[in-house]
């Protein structure tokens, strides 16, 4: 399965990653993963992403489209991949098209997660995530078993640089001025199905099933 998913930050793409992921096996692809790895090793990449993530600017595309293209020519793609946070771009869209038919795995679905900017705001502020194992948690909607601690790791949960307000309004403009054209983008190719993000993360993925049966 070829897979994209979309929505604004919040929406719940990363929360239903892993749940995709435990239904069908492929290759998580999350732009936004990787760019923290490459922070967090203080890379020459990691670096240059560092001062548009924390300022709530998107990452240039000539970047962003190079770690993806090295991401989708790796072996474990021949086989599939969901995109989580890529492509966020009408460039990397286009990007995107190209680089899937060169590994002969075109674009078969985009989930587009929808939710409203109130419920945006309490999910991102109440984000906390483990540093180490990446794994995501939330103040009311999904507490850990111990608290602040991470259920997977043990390690002590922390607020993301970029899950500031001040940050997530400039976030919020690049999704509604840059990527929500995408809705429109893979929407004419017969590809985009958008699925209620309000909802109970367990009612979230059960939609998202219904649509990952409709493909596979
Ligand atoms: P994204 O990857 O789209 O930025 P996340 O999956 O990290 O979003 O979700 C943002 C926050 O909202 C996390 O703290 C997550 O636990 C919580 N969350 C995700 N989906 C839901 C949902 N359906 N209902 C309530 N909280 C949710
Ligand atoms: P995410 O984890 O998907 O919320 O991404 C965190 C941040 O990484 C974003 O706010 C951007 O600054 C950057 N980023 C992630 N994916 C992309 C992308 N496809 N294009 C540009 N910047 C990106």
């Amino acid at each position: 399965m070829n897979i994209i998913l979309m929505g604004p930050p919040g929406a719940g793409k990363g929360t239903q990653s892993e749940r995709i992921l435990d239904y069908c096996s492929i290759p998580h692809i999350s732009t936004g993963d990787m760019f923290r790895e490459a922070i967090k090793n203080q890379t020459e990449l990691g670096v240059l992403a560092q001062s548009y993530i924390n300022k709530g600017l998107l990452v240039p595309d000539e970047v962003t489209i190079g770690l993806v293209k090295e991401r989708l020519s790796r072996d474990d793609c021949k086989n599939g991949y969901l995109l989580d946070g890529f492509p966020r771009t009408i460039p990397q869209a286009e990007a995107l098209q190209v680089l899937a038919k060169e590994i002969s795995r075109p674009v078969q679905l985009v989930i587009n997660i929808e939710a409203d900017k109130d419920e945006l705001i309490r999910r991102i502020s109440g984000r906390r995530v483990c540093p180490k194992c990446g794994n995501s948690y939330h103040l009311l909607f999904k507490l850990p078993k111990v608290e602040n601690i991470c259920d997977a790791c043990g390690s002590e949960l922390i607020q993301r640089k970029d899950d500031t307000l001040e940050s997530l309004n400039v976030r919020l403009d690049a999704y509604e001025n840059q990527t929500k054209p995408l809705v429109e983008f893979y929407s004419k190719l017969g590809l985009c199905k958008t699925v209620n993000g309000l909802q109970s993360i367990d009612d979230v993925f059960n939609d998202i099933q219904k649509l990952l049966d409709e493909v596979k």
